[in-house]
Formats: structure tokens, C-alpha cells, sequence
């Protein structure tokens, strides 16, 4: 069938939105009778550009190139760190370097958590038991310090928070009391990272619920994938100690209850500790850790543009953050979703095509640790008007899964983003996408609509907030992959021939 001149009914794409929502966009070449339905749709010339977006983005080597710069070149930059000052001057510099226009910073003033020196010894409590094991630990982030000469105490073990919190919160009923808490609550691995999400709780939450209980410290076996994959038989002793790696990661405290110092140990020692209680022997721990908390330090966003034309005061807002955990050289957290963004953005500059929608990188500040990037970006954008936002930070691994969260009169242009993304391997997903840790939170707090291009995570969280979080874990030909959605999706984003608000909050 002769395709319909798609301008002649984008003319009517408002009136007719009322009824798009049963409408599958998508397909080429459309009936007169579903044309009669259908009402919003890309012009052909978009999803053509679109397109040739995708084969560029194969060809490029940029991503490669910025992730190597600031990985290797500058490594690891917790906020407010000298790392980070280096990484806001790169990135200034990077995406005026691809042809970014309006390339500035925005200023945030915040208090910093600093790691210190920190060990975890495994003692046995009486006679007869096994060894002292150094432990390979990491404080949690936030965690406060331990006495200068550390402190020991008893292990008192749970499989899980939810296990010590069957515990009444009331020291004189809990076996917490007086003790070191340890939550051995396993991450089970997974494309789509939910496994991170359901143990993710016990570091967050977990020193707030010991200290209720009366525990004078608490540990958890890491909230992470590394230490279990050796392939066949049982692994050797050398193997398991190469897998010794801690995971950080952001934890928190309650002004109400007393805080209490927090460590993640490595995967093998956790399985050690679990050994030696389910044999019935009683476990010290012998911490120390020497923390600074609310150092007085200035952070940074780092924005640039590909500016609009007509719909210019709108923003199609591509995002990562630029800062890192201070182990490892924030390679796959989140250097390569600031690499992606950018190079994505940049090939829309060089390639000369001038979007309808303002296209706005933002390379977000302090995620790890407080959000604080994202806070001062809605703070100070949240009268203008967000056609999307989305974030980059789940590594470098390929993008399976285009989904929304947009009008439900905007969905058949998603059917045709999808389309456009099948040959990278991207199914269509639903309305009720999670598009990224900054950018969820402010598709949250200012009602603007959002995208996520899902990717595989099935061993991003081998390394994540680990010091092995290093350039060797990403391979080029995936961030192409992923450069080519990005820079495809934020094109398309802003050639819409509609809002993609309100967004459908639930
Ligand atoms: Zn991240």
C-alpha cells in the first residue's frame, strides 16, 4: 500500500491523541483504515537520520576514547576529591571537544565523606576454633570511624536484615546487643540487576537496624556478584583469594539512633564466616576504621548542548554522573555512561543536524553519595520544560530494552523507536521504565517524562564500587552498541511531533 504523506495527519496528531493509546505503531507503510486511527508518528525523514545515527555510532570510537581518558587518565574521583576536580575540567573540555555548544558547570557546595585506613581481623572467640583471617574489607560509605585502637566484639550472625529485624528494636531482646551485626544476605545475579535491588536494603538500612538492637558494629558480606564464579569444580585456594574484593557503596544513618561503624567484607571471606558459624564456633571481629566525615568541598554538574530550533526551550535531557567511589577508576561506574551520553550527543552536533528539541548532556554530580548533582539540577531547571530524562549507569554492557514513561498518546512513537533500535538487538519494553538513578529521581520530583534503554547487567555487579571497576571490564564494540541507541533515541526524543508529558506516575 502507498504510505500517506505522514505531515498531512501530523496536522491532526493533537486532535486525534485521545485514541492513540490502542494504536501499534511502527510498521512502514500504513492502511488507510488503522490511518484513520493512528494520528502521531515520526516523519520518515527523522527515523531515515536516526538511522544513519546508528551506523555512525558503529563506526565511532569516541566512546572508547572518553572512557579511556577518564578512567585511566584520571581514575577515581569521589566528589569534592582532586580526582573529581580533574574530571569536571575533562569533561568541560570533552564535550566542547565533540562539538557541544552552552558547555558550563553548575556549582554545588556539599560535605564529603573521606575513607581512611580501615581492617577487619576474624578471631575466634574460644579455644579450639580456627585461625585470625584478615578479612579484605571497605567501609561503607558514610560509615564513621571506629576508636583509634579499634574495637572487638562478638559476631552475631543473621542470614539476612530481614532476619535481624524479626529481633525486637530494643537491645535488651536482641542477640545484636553488645555485638558486632553480620548480614550475610547473598546478591544473586541477573540481566536486569534485581538482585542487587533486594539486597541493596541490608547495606542501606542494616547499621541503623543493628544499632536499634544495641550492636556496637555491623558488617555484611558485600552487596555484589564477585567471588562465585569459579567455572568448574571447586575453586582453588589462590582462585578464591583473586576473588577477594570488597564492595562499597552508600550507607546511611538515623539522627535518632547512635551511628555505628559499617564495613562489607569480600565474598569469600563472608562464605568463611558463615563456614565457621554453622559449625557452632563463636567469631570475634576485630575492627578498626578511620573515616572523615562532613569535610566542607565543592562539587559540579557538567552541561552542554546541542541546541534546538523551533521547540528549542525544551529539553531532551541525556544524562551519567561523573563521579566515581573512591576504589577502582569509576570505568563501568559510571565512566562509561558518561562516555555513551556524550559521544551520542556529539555525534548529533557533528553530523550537522539541528533538532527540533534542545538535546542537553548532563554529567551529574555526587550520585554516589547523596544525589546532590541531581538535586541542584532540578532545583535550578525546574521551570523549563523536559521532554525526557534519562541516564546512563548500568556499565558498559549492551542495551536489550527500550522502555517509557510517557503519555500513553506518545507510545506509538516508542513502538517506532523500538523498531528503529531492533537491528542493535533492543526489544520494545513497557510504560514503566526506570530511567536511571538521577534522572528516576527527577522524573519523581518534577513530573517530567522519562526513557530507559535497559542494559545487560549480568556482570556489572562483579566489579561495582569495587577497585576493580577498571577500563579492562568494558569492550568497545558494546559501548558502539550503546552510543548508537543513545544517539538515536535522543534524536527521535527531540524530532517528536508531541509531548511526551504528563508522565504516569504511580
Ligand atoms: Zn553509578
Amino acid at each position: 500500500m502507498k504510505p500517506l504523506d505522514r505531515r498531512q495527519w501530523l496536522c491532526h496528531a493533537g486532535r486525534a491523541a485521545g485514541v492513540m493509546g490502542m494504536v501499534a505503531a511502527g510498521t512502514g507503510a500504513m492502511g488507510l483504515a488503522s490511518a484513520q486511527q493512528a494520528a502521531v508518528a515520526f516523519d520518515p525523514l527523522d527515523l531515515a537520520r536516526a538511522r544513519e545515527l546508528i551506523a555512525q555510532a558503529q563506526r565511532s570510537e569516541v566512546a572508547w576514547r572518553l572512557v579511556r581518558e577518564l578512567a585511566e587518565g584520571i581514575g577515581a574521583r569521589p566528589a569534592g576529591s582532586e580526582g573529581d576536580r580533574r574530571a569536571v575540567a575533562w569533561a568541560q573540555q570533552a564535550l566542547r571537544g565533540l562539538g557541544l555548544q552552552n558547555v558550563h558547570t553548575q556549582r554545588i557546595e556539599l560535605n564529603v565523606w573521606q575513607r581512611g585506613p580501615g581492617s577487619a581481623r576474624l578471631l575466634p572467640a574460644g579455644q579450639g576454633g580456627g585461625a585470625p583471617r584478615e578479612m579484605v574489607m571497605a567501609g561503607l560509605g558514610n560509615s564513621i570511624s571506629t576508636p583509634a585502637e579499634g574495637l572487638q566484639a562478638e559476631v552475631a550472625w543473621y542470614p539476612s536484615l530481614a532476619a535481624l529485624m524479626e529481633e525486637p528494636a530494643d537491645p535488651t531482646r536482641s542477640r545484636a546487643n553488645g555485638r558486632i551485626v553480620f548480614i550475610d544476605q547473598k546478591t544473586e545475579r541477573a540481566r536486569d540487576g534485581s538482585g542487587y535491588g533486594r539486597s541493596v536494603g541490608a547495606r542501606l538500612n542494616g547499621p541503623v537496624e543493628a544499632a536499634r538492637r544495641g550492636a556496637v558494629a555491623f558488617g555484611l558480606r558485600s552487596v555484589g556478584t564477585s567471588g562465585g564464579s569459579a567455572p568448574e569444580g571447586a575453586p582453588t585456594n589462590a582462585q578464591r583469594d583473586a576473588q577477594r574484593i570488597a564492595h562499597t557503596g552508600a550507607t546511611r544513618y538515623d539522627l535518632r539512633v547512635k551511628p555505628i561503624p559499617a564495613f562489607a567484607v569480600s565474598v569469600p571471606d563472608a562464605d568463611v564466616i558463615a563456614a565457621r558459624v554453622a559449625q557452632g564456633e563463636a567469631l570475634q571481629v576485630h575492627l578498626r576504621m578511620d573515616n572523615r566525615s562532613d569535610v566542607p568541598a565543592a562539587t559540579h554538574n557538567v552541561i552542554g548542548e546541542v541546541p534546538g530550533t523551533d521547540l528549542a526551550q525544551e529539553v531532551v535531557m541525556i544524562g551519567a554522573h561523573l563521579d566515581s567511589w573512591d576504589l577502582g577508576q569509576g570505568a563501568v561506574d559510571d565512566g562509561a555512561g558518561v562516555a555513551i551520553v556524550s559521544a551520542a550527543a556529539g555525534l548529533i552536533a557533528q553530523a550537522r543536524l539541528r533538532p527540533r528539541r534542545t538535546i542537553r548532556v548532563v554529567l551529574f554530580a555526587n550520585e554516589e553519595n547523596g544525589f546532590d548533582g541531581a538535586i541542584a539540577y532540578g532545583k535550578a531547571y525546574a521551570q523549563v520544560p523536559h521532554q525526557l530524562v534519562a541516564e546512563s549507569d548500568f556499565g558498559g554492557g549492551r542495551i536489550y530494552r527500550l522502555a517509557s514513561r510517557v503519555q500513553l498518546a506518545a507510545l506509538p512513537l516508542f513502538a517506532q523507536m523500538a523498531e528503529v533500535l531492533k537491528p542493535l538487538g533492543v526489544e520494545p519494553g513497557d510504560n514503566n521504565g526506570n530511567p536511571g538513578p538521577d534522572a528516576a529521581f527527577l522524573m519523581r520530583s518534577q513530573k517530567w517524562p522519562g526513557l530507559a534503554l535497559s542494559q545487560d547487567g549480568t556482570r556489572y555487579f562483579d566489579v561495582h564500587h569495587t577497585e576493580r571497576d577498571t577500563i579492562d571490564q568494558l569492550d568497545p564494540t558494546d559501548l558502539q552498541q550503546n552510543t548508537a541507541a543513545w544517539a538515536a533515541t535522543a534524536w527521535l526524543a527531540a524530532q517528536a511531533p508531541l509531548s511526551f508529558s504528563p508522565v504516569p506516575l504511580r
